[in-house]
């Protein structure tokens, strides 16, 4: 037993020992892991609502690892972003994305869109990091998207605001991601250099019950006024975590712009996506 200040005293769980230690080999093994080539993106559609055309993917990254399987990123981001490895790792993720959209999509428009975490946001590399990362791939920047949460766009000292305008003035878009679960600042959004809003899936699980009758759900009530303010200062809304031909026909009647989800299509390895632009027209 340990002294746990206050003269309280805290036992020691082998099962948390357990735990602490397995997610210190996890992270310890990252380096290598990277290294050995062992991080890998899968991409889901996004599409237009309505008539479902595909407008572009997002890239969500796996770690197929040797012992463990494929660990879904709940699994590693969190530690990688403790350890400060999410820096190299989110390098990669950008590099590999845009290099596999430019070599799937040659002949398409279809953008891809990134997840960044906040530490990258914070480098001072990181317009140079994307502008390399474009340039290699050769892919224009307008084929990217960059997926950053309320959090790490709405701390004044935090964000890479002005990295954010130099890319978004380069032609790079930038998305809130899980918008509506942070603390924005409404006022404020008006001049940040932002072209979509993603509402999270908790949301659109709700427009399901406005089908049965009687008053439209809270959830309802929130993705209409969200999309309603999106418009009014000219960004679009893409709503996550459609699971249902329910969902997709409501979020059409409310005038979201584009979605995605299991129900409109599942998150494609890479060697997949060229089939998913066949029929797609060229433009
Ligand atoms: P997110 O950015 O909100 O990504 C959406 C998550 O919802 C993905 O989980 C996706 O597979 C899942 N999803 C998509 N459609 C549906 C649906 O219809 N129903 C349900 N229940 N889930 C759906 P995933 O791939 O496990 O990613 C989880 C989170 O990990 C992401 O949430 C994102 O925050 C983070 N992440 C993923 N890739 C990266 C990355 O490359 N860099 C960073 N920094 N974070 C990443
Ligand atoms: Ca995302
Ligand atoms: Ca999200």
């Amino acid at each position: 037993a340990k002294a746990a200040g206050r003269g309280r005293w805290v036992r020691y769980d082998p099962a948390m020992v357990a735990e602490e230690s397995a997610r210190y080999a996890l992270s310890a093994d990252m380096p290598d892991a990277l290294e050995r080539g062992e991080f890998t993106l899968v991409y889901q559609p996004i599409v237009a609502l309505p008539g479902q055309k595909l407008l572009g993917l997002e890239a969500l990254v796996r770690w197929r690892h040797p012992e463990l399987g494929l660990l879904p990123p709940d699994r590693f981001i969190a530690l990688a972003e403790e350890t400060g490895f999410i820096v190299p790792l989110g390098r990669h993720v950008l590099r590999q994305a845009c290099r596999q959209a430019a070599v799937s999509f040659p002949d398409h428009d279809l953008f891809v869109s990134v997840n960044l975490s906040v530490a990258q946001t914070q480098e001072d590399s990181l317009v140079s990091d994307i502008g390399e990362a474009l340039v290699a791939a050769g892919l224009p920047a307008s084929r990217l998207q960059l997926e950053l949460t309320e959090s790490a766009l709405m701390s004044p000292h935090g964000a890479g605001l002005r990295a954010l305008r130099t890319l978004a003035d380069g032609g790079v878009r930038v998305a809130i991601d899980d918008f509506g679960t942070g603390y924005s600042n409404l006022a404020y959004l008006r001049s940040l250099p932002v072209h979509t809003l993603k509402l999270p899936r908790p949301f659109i699980a709700g427009l399901d019950q406005a089908e049965q009758g009687g008053a439209p759900a809270v959830e309802e009530q929130i993705v209409d006024a969200l999309v309603r303010l999106a418009h009014a200062i000219d960004l679009t809304v893409t709503a996550e975590g459609v699971e249902t031909y329910a969902q997709a026909q409501r979020l059409s009647a409310l005038g979201c712009d584009t979605a995605q989800g299991w129900f409109l299509g599942p998150a494609y390895p890479p060697e997949q996506l060229r089939r998913l632009a066949v029929g797609q027209p060229a433009t």
